[in-house]
């Protein structure tokens, strides 16, 4: 097996908690505790990723390794890990929470290769300092979830924490999943997710709310030189400006890109978000299934609706703005904050554009097309349309002499296709004039369009399938799904069963339609 680089630099470079007790707390001062896994009773590996692991120099037959196993169960260590949990605060649902940290992740230390830094963290491990109350445990179902979707991500071109393997642990955990009262046992399972950097929004709001500003100043220039090194290259006075900008502009641009697939994170509380704008902490996301902007995963959001799929931008927005006041305690030039926050506001419209222009098969978005795109999505929205497959129907239209009727098998509802057929008929036909613009072959439309809308995403329903069928002993699935979803814009043969809408059956079952946040 090949050997590790270890490079640990949060933990060299950054302060510490005194205290190595094992014991929840408030931990000022410092980012990180040192915390050592939970040993758990009989690990297996059931699923592990080919292409997480090439990041590491690794292959799949490595992992299989016991000493890997061990790691990767929080069983063991292997030489060069460091393991830690960090601090960070963060905004709940709009309220300031205070200390959140890592309650169940640990980081086993960051590895060099190819000159990439990739950090290695077990999610389920066991407890931290930062548990509070909870067991720092993850079940098998949401493991799944986020090893799954960890990887659909990545090929899908979406900006994402990636996961290497996933292991049950045997050991079996308690879980209240519809808060009714009633907990049940359930497989416990640990993820190990990788990633440049778990920093999150968080770890400099709770600095700064504490007055910590030195340290703040600390992480700030850490976070710089290690996780954004070219910024090295501008001159010091401006690095700060450069780098609030880039947070801004990269977190508009993630935005961009789960509208495109249809991904809905549930859970956009500042300490989710990441300062490299990746996707990270898959808990109760969802897959848009009928194209509604309206739509939530998350049950305990079903009243609020705050982090549905259409207000998600707005919401990345305000999270950034509680990150600039984060900053202005030790940043006091405030156009920095307001220039940041344009910059979002204008790579958010100008890629936004670029990507439903692309979505559309059109060569170059013009001002005008709004109409045309809020017609279509008031359409999708009232009709019950699958989003996923409409935009893959949609390629295959000839735009010389269209038929609606190529798209049925995007609707949802019988009675609502046939009422709104004059409506998606004129729709259908105005697009078709506005392609007919740009003069442009259709084979370049048609490869434009499946480069950027994908036949097979992690429908809810396609996980909870795989879930239910780990749940018995069978893991076979997970990798077959996951087979399916490294190449999501390219059509495979015998593959059809994972192209399809969401069934009637799965339309309200809890894990398919509604996710809970007890994971
Ligand atoms: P989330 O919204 O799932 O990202 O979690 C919010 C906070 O709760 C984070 O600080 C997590 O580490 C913590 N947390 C969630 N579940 C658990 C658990 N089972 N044990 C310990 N901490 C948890
Ligand atoms: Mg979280």
């Amino acid at each position: 097996m090949a050997s590790l680089n270890f490079d640990n630099r949060f933990i060299r470079e950054l302060p510490g908690d005194p205290l190595t007790v094992n014991q929840t707390r408030q931990v000022s001062a410092a980012f990180w505790s040192t915390v050592t896994p939970t040993p758990v009773s009989q690990p297996q590996l059931i699923a592990s990723s080919a292409d997480a692991a090439m990041l590491l120099g690794l292959t799949p037959a490595d992992l299989q390794q016991p000493e890997w196993v061990a790691a990767l169960s929080g069983n063991g260590l292997l030489t060069g890990m460091s393991p830690f949990a960090t601090c960070y605060g963060g905004h709940q649902f709009g309220n300031w929470a205070g200390q959140l940290g890592d309650g169940r992740a640990i980081s086993l230390g960051e590895i060099l290769h190819d000159q990439l830094r990739w950090e290695l963290q077990l999610k389920g491990a066991g407890p931290t300092p930062y548990s509070r109350r909870a067991d720092g445990r993850a079940v098998l179902r949401s493991s799944i979830r986020e090893f799954l979707c960890s990887e659909a991500m990545f090929h899908l071109g979406v900006p994402t924490t990636r996961a290497l393997s996933l292991v049950l642990t045997g050991d079996a955990i308690w879980r209240d999943m519809f808060y009714d009262g009633n907990p049940k046992a359930e497989p416990g399972a640990i993820v190990c997710r990788v990633a440049p950097s778990f920093i999150r929004f968080g770890h400099f709001q709770l600095p700064a709310m504490r007055g910590e500003l030195s340290q703040l100043n600390q992480l700030i220039d850490f976070t710089i030189d290690r996780d954004f090194p070219h910024l090295l290259a501008e001159p010091a006075e401006q690095r700060r400006a450069l780098w609030f900008r880039e947070i801004c502009t990269t977190t508009a641009k993630l935005m961009v890109e789960w509208t495109r697939v249809g991904f809905v994170h549930g859970v956009m509380n500042t300490d989710n978000m990441s300062i490299l704008g990746l996707t990270i902490d898959y808990g109760p996301y969802g897959w848009v299934d009928n194209f509604d902007l309206h739509w939530t995963p998350n049950t305990t959001d079903a009243e609020g609706l705050r982090y549905c799929f259409g207000r998600q931008p707005a919401i990345a927005r305000w999270n950034l703005q509680r990150l600039a006041e984060a900053l202005a305690t030790v940043i006091p030039d405030q156009a920095i904050f307001s220039e940041g926050l344009t910059a979002f506001d204008e790579v958010f419209a100008l890629e936004m554009g670029n990507m439903l222009a692309a979505k559309l098969g059109w060569q170059q978005w013009q001002p005008e097309d709004s109409e045309l795109v809020n017609r279509l999505f008031d359409l999708l929205q009232q009709v019950e349309v699958d989003m996923t497959l409409f935009f893959r129907l949609l390629a295959d239209i000839d735009v010389y002499a269209p038929d609606l009727s190529l798209l049925a098998e995007a609707f949802y509802r019988d009675d609502l296709w046939r009422q709104y057929q004059p409506a998606c008929s004129q729709w259908l036909n105005d697009y078709c004039a506005r392609v007919l613009v740009e003069g442009e072959l259709p084979v370049d439309r048609v490869a434009r369009m499946e480069k950027v809308n994908p036949l097979y995403v992690l429908r809810n329903y396609l996980a909870q399938q795989v879930i239910e069928a780990a749940e018995q002993g069978d893991y076979q699935p997970i990798a077959e799904l996951l087979a399916v979803l490294r190449s999501p814009y390219t059509e495979q043969p015998g593959k059809a069963a994972y192209a399809q809408k969401r069934p009637d059956w799965a339309r309200h079952k809890p894990g398919c339609s509604m996710l809970s946040c007890s994971s």
